[in-house]
């Protein structure tokens, strides 16, 4: 079998005293699009933050590629070829959507290549394109999280972490979005690992998925066959069957599996 690209062995991290995530293990294969599902709180962009060296790790390895990445930098881990889009988008309002594209682009020194790539992530978010000299603050809450996007990919990662792409968007920019990303994993064969509340759109377009409960994964399947179990079609999906509908309440994680 090869090698997953990305390997988290028994990781534990901690914002001071508060312990967020533990025992928290996973792998993602390379080419794959893997989501992490869980509520509010639950450690998923703790999960993210872990592997992209914002947050050290009180225990545990991160593997990438096969090799050891906790405790390095995070300038560092980008140029591994890790890029992070994180909850929220982190946009610099003054600076225009050409200026987010470039700047996603510090770590390289290819200017010819990177001009071209600027042009390929005008042809997959046109609408950046349309709106290339103007400050970020002017865009709509889905044209920044595009521009997030573009950005993290201008750095020609190996494996993208989206935190929560849907975070604020109208379904019918969601599905746009991830028509996008299914696309750009499909065509620059991009790993994705993609944390999300909105468990129908990364199932749909994951093969793999992981359910945290507070901190912990209390199950991983293929996005298929979790799309089956009950527990995740009620509790993510608001959907009931006959037979739970009424009386059944969210499992605790010891019933999970
Ligand atoms: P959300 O979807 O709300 O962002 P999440 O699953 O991404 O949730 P995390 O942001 O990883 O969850 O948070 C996990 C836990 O760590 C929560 O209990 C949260 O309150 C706590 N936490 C997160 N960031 C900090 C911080 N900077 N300082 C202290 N505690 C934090």
């Amino acid at each position: 079998m090869n090698e997953p690209i990305l390997r988290l062995v028994n990781i534990e991290s901690s914002y001071g005293p508060v312990r967020a995530i533990r025992g928290v293990s996973l792998e993602v294969a390379r080419g794959a699009i893997v989501t992490v599902l869980g509520t509010n709180g639950a450690g998923k962009s703790t999960i993210l933050k872990t592997i992209s060296g914002i947050l050290d790790p009180d225990k545990g390895q991160v593997f990438f590629e096969g090799q050891l990445i906790n405790g390095k930098p995070a300038n560092w881990i980008v140029r591994q070829g890790i890029s992070h889009v994180p909850e929220g988008r982190e946009i610099f309002p003054l600076l225009t959507v050409h200026e987010h594209l470039l700047m996603g682009a510090y770590t390289r020194m290819d200017a010819d290549v990177v001009k071209r790539d600027i042009e390929r992530m005008y042809a997959y978010f046109p609408i950046l394109k349309a709106r290339r000299d103007q400050e970020a603050q002017q865009l709509s809450g889905g044209e920044q999280q595009m521009l997030a996007i573009a950005r993290a990919l201008m750095a020609r990662p190996k494996l993208l972490l989206l935190d929560e792409p849907s975070l604020g968007l109208s379904p019918k920019l969601v599905k746009e979005i991830f028509e996008i990303i299914v696309r750009i994993n499909a065509e620059e064969g991009t790993t994705m690992l993609l944390v999300e509340q909105n468990a129908a759109i990364a199932l749909a377009c994951a093969q793999f998925g992981y359910v945290l409960e507070v901190g912990r994964i209390v199950l991983e399947d293929t996005s298929e066959r979790l799309l089956q179990k009950e527990d995740v079609r009620e509790f993510f999906l608001g959907m009931k069957s006959d037979a739970v509908r009424g009386e059944r309440r969210w499992k605790r994680k010891k019933q999970w599996r």
